[in-house]
């Protein structure tokens, strides 16, 4: 069996942990109600009376609680308890209105600490890591979650911050880097830049598994990460509304990611009706703080499509495990009436030998029809192929693709290192297509 951090918590069966998690519903909206003026009015117009939440059907009267709500309370209007109790505050960058702040005790903290040391652990992290955090540091709380939950393992933590990316590569060389945490698209810019500079990650680092989070990406891009480079990438999920990363997280057995549920309390529903679907169904995520003091959320809308998995995992952990994110329902995009996240334009493509996944969708209206093409870089061994091979890979790349999306899309193989990097989350998709009124 893997390591854990909490093994008897990550291990409760099924029924205890549902019964500790009605508990704690029950705990959390009786608080809310009491302290949260936003939360009273919200349930009593539900008409949902605390101490007569007695099953999940029940607690499912409560209305979900979605971003906008965050703003409309801006900065510190969904607290529970007093400024002076919050030790500290987060934010995400507000690029339409204003931003959304969290704040957090001194005991949510070391909760949402153990939460990031609980899937660090899962993807190998010991005392004897050496961790680089490659996220930044500031109101996002990406950097800071992941530098204190490295600590609370113990592992020696290198808070190198985003950018730089030679300094990094330095850095891991002189420091005996194990690990290194940022987004899939920088891990694979990373290893890109070795390249460029000669180094053999494998055979001249320690270098050997990244902890990615913060952008959707796809099991295809994991398998390049390891058939080019050799290091492993382990997914992690979550979101400042709740607490930050710390949500879910997986190791080498998991085919999914396990939600810490004695924390967070999962829910699948339908995005357009808003009802609970089944076990095992395909839908937008909801979660609900089951443990946080500074401020608690009840039926957050988090937009991201996934599905939920009961059984336990191969590596004995008995929290449900949520599939790999697809994408936000906001990254979705409508082409010519099709669904399509960019994650399965990525998917599709990196099928094909001699491909990079360093891509871009451009989506543009010609009249009324919408048009999509897909730049995608080609590797260096295929650039050096014929010519011939590289229309062969071009057309095959739209057969895929137009299998994969019901849609033909324009496909145009670029030079490596021809695309703009990102020291964040990548920009993928441009949508030059009007604004509807
Ligand atoms: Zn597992």
């Amino acid at each position: 069996m893997q390591q854990m951090w909490q093994p008897e918590l990550e291990t409760l069966p099924r029924p205890q942990i549902e019964a500790l998690q009605l508990k704690r519903i029950r705990e959390t909206v009786a608080r809310v109600h009491e302290r949260v003026p936003f939360y009273k009015e919200r349930l009593d117009a539900a008409g949902v009376r605390p101490d007569q939440i007695n099953s999940f059907g029940d607690f499912r009267r409560i209305p979900f609680t979605v971003k906008e709500d965050f703003r409309r309370n801006y900065p510190f209007g969904l607290l529970a308890v007093p400024r002076r109790e919050v030790v500290r505050v987060h934010a995400s960058s507000g690029t339409t209105g204003k931003s959304t702040v969290v704040g957090y005790t001194r005991k949510d903290l070391e909760m949402w600490s153990d939460m990031v040391a609980r899937f660090l652990v899962m993807a190998g992290v010991t005392q004897d890591s050496v961790v680089q955090v490659a996220f930044g540091y500031g109101l996002f709380t990406g950097g800071f979650g992941l530098h204190y939950g490295a600590e609370r393992v113990g592992a020696t933590v290198v808070p190198a911050a985003s950018g730089n990316t030679r300094r990094h590569l330095q850095l891991i060389q002189d420091f005996g880097t194990t690990h290194v945490v940022c987004t899939p698209s920088y891990a694979m810019h990373i290893c890109e830049v070795a390249g460029e500079m000669g180094l053999d990650l494998i055979k001249q680092t320690r270098l050997r598994t990244a902890c990615l989070g913060g952008e959707p990406w796809s099991e295809q891009m994991r398998q390049r990460m390891f058939s080019l480079y050799g290091i492993h990438g382990y997914d992690n999920y979550g979101l400042s509304e709740l607490i930050g990363p710390g949500v879910s997280g997986e190791g080498p057995e998991c085919k999914g990611m396990h939600i810490f549920e004695d924390h967070f309390y999962p829910e699948i529903i339908d995005p357009e009706s808003g009802e609970v679907l089944p076990p095992g169904s395909t839908g937008e995520l909801v979660l609900t703080n089951l443990t946080r003091e500074a401020q608690p959320v009840l039926r957050y809308r988090t937009r991201d499509i996934t599905r939920l998995d009961l059984a336990t995992c191969a590596c004995g952990r008995t929290m449900a495990r949520m599939a790999r994110v697809t994408g936000r329902s906001d990254d979705m995009l409508i082409i010519r009436g099709v669904n399509v996240f960019p994650t399965q334009i990525e998917h599709a493509f990196l099928e094909m030998q001699g491909t990079s996944p360093n891509y871009q969708i451009i989506v543009d209206r010609q009249g009324s029809i919408d048009s999509l093409e897909v730049k995608i870089e080609i590797t260096e061994q295929m650039l050096s192929d014929e010519m011939k091979n590289l229309h062969r890979l071009e057309s095959d790349v739209q057969k895929r693709l137009a299998e994969a999306l019901s849609i033909t899309p324009k496909i145009t193989l670029v030079e490596p290192g021809t695309l703009p990097r990102s020291e964040g989350k990548a920009v993928r998709v441009i949508d030059k297509r009007p604004k509807e009124a």
